[in-house]
């Protein structure tokens, strides 16, 4: 395959423009495709939330080391961003640089991946032929490029879970769009009139879910007449506190103690476990019919926030033969060490290029996209995939192995490595085992 074809990064997030600064760090040519008007397209959606996790484990190492050489003024290590600021201050510096703006390109949106001449039966020949990448550009076109590897950063922001408990939408769902939003909107911000004064349900158990409850009370004590309830399909009260004053990362514990506190308090109405089943609008409110602890019950709400986590892309690379876990969506020797019904805590060992390989040599899903539908993922994780990625790209297979993710003295649970932990790792992996082994981690601080 001809060697100064770009490397194809799909998506511009923290973790795409990582691996651009990787693989520019290793003499490849990367080809940044952004779908977004601009980098970071995720992060602006999510604009207001304040990370859990501190500057200093957000910035990769080989874009710290690009931004450093063209003047950047890095931010203070500890302080914690919000999205707006991981866009502002890290993500839009580094797209400008020299070195990477002729390679990114946004409002370039993926449509379709293949290699150039093969779909996907045909075997002989295959390894030797490059990736062609079929993209949208800005005035609605489709274009394509011809790719000697594939890193697809593409995340899962844009493929929220529904909010049926069987993973379907619920029955009434898409014809209630205009009153239901997923992930976290900012009912305190931008779209507060949506909210103020109304009735709220809110479905979902995670960080997500607690950040909008948290917020949703911060507006009910400006605007008292707001009802906030707060649904959890199935979990016990266990799970919303997460880790609380445990909990290593202190921002992420603090959110669950808070949400702890407000339940005691009485500031909203719990709803668990309860199962929506059908979803119908009544002039302009919404009525939910479902099963609230046996019983069937009706509620009548006027928005509806569905925070019940992501699910991955598969469409873009239909035609490639990639293998995934049945159950995670991860590949498969990533999902055991995610798979959320082994473990709470969401530590993993750090894995790179050996681990996320597929049988289609050269194509690599990284970052939030390479989870799957695992909620746990932390941009550092991220940042080692990619260093890994780079380096396999390259033909440094050594460095490729060697993966580490050195963050001494902090205990951050999913990304943390100590080698002399590694017998506590024996708690995070009861069940399924990976394959290939990997080096072990730290593991194990209890957390939602
Ligand atoms: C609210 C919230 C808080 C979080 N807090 C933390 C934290 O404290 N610490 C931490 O480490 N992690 C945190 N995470 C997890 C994770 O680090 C982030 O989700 C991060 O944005 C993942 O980066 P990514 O590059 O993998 O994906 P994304 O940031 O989602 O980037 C994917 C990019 O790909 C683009 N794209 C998608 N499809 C296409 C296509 N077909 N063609 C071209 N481009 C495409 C998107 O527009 C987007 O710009 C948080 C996540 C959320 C949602």
């Amino acid at each position: 395959m001809e060697q100064n074809l770009p490397v194809v990064v799909i998506g511009a997030g923290p973790v795409g423009l990582a691996a651009a600064a990787q693989l520019l760090t290793r003499g490849l040519t990367p080809l940044v495709l952004e779908r977004g008007a601009g980098v970071g397209a995720s992060l602006r959606d999510w604009a207001h939330v304040r990370v859990f996790t501190p500057w200093r484990y957000n910035v990769d190492a080989a874009a710290r080391d690009l931004l450093t050489e063209g003047g950047w003024q890095e931010p203070d290590p500890e302080a914690l961003p919000d999205g707006a600021a991981l866009v502002r201050d890290y993500l839009e510096p580094l797209a400008r640089l020299p070195a990477l703006a002729p390679h990114v390109r946004c409002q370039a949106e993926v449509l379709a991946v293949s290699r150039l001449g093969f779909d996907k039966l045909t075997s002989t020949g295959r390894e030797n032929a490059p990736f062609l990448v079929r993209w949208r550009g800005p005035d609605g076109n489709e274009e394509q490029v011809v790719a000697r590897a594939i890193i697809d950063a593409s995340g899962n922001w844009r493929q929220p879970n529904p909010m049926g408990v069987d993973g379907l939408p619920v029955p009434g769902e898409a014809e209630a769009a205009d009153h239901i939003a997923y992930g976290i909107p900012d009912v305190v911000g931008t779209e507060r009139s949506n909210y103020e004064g109304r009735r709220i349900l809110v479905v979902g158990s995670g960080h997500s879910a607690i950040n909008v409850v948290l917020d949703l009370l911060r507006l009910k004590d400006e605007a008292p007449t707001t009802r906030v309830f707060w649904a959890l399909r199935r979990s016990g009260l266990a799970k919303i506190v997460g880790g609380g004053a445990d909990d290593r990362l202190a921002e992420r514990g603090a959110l669950g103690l808070a949400a702890r506190r407000a339940i005691d308090e009485g500031r909203l109405e719990l709803l668990v476990p309860f199962a929506a089943e059908r979803i119908s609008r009544h002039e302009d409110a919404l009525q939910v019919a479902a099963r609230l602890a046996g019983n069937s019950v009706t509620l009548d709400v006027d928005r509806i926030v569905v925070a019940t986590g992501f699910r991955p892309d598969l469409t873009l690379f239909r035609e490639l033969r990639v293998a995934l876990d049945p159950i995670v969506e991860a590949p498969p020797a990533l999902a055991p060490l995610i798979d959320p019904n082994l473990h709470s805590c969401g530590t993993v060992p750090p894995h790179g290029a050996a681990e996320l390989a597929h049988p289609e040599s050269g194509f690599y899903i990284v970052g939030s996209k390479s989870y799957g539908r695992a909620p746990t993922f932390l941009m550092m994780t991220g940042y080692e995939q990619v260093r890994s990625v780079a380096a396999a790209i390259a033909g440094d297979h050594a460095a490729a192995r060697d993966v580490r993710l050195v963050l001494p003295e902090t205990g951050i649970c999913s990304t943390s490595i100590r080698e002399e932990e590694t017998s506590a790792a024996a708690c995070c992996a009861p069940a399924r085992q990976p394959e290939p082994a990997m080096p072990t981690s730290s593991c194990c601080g209890a957390r939602a």
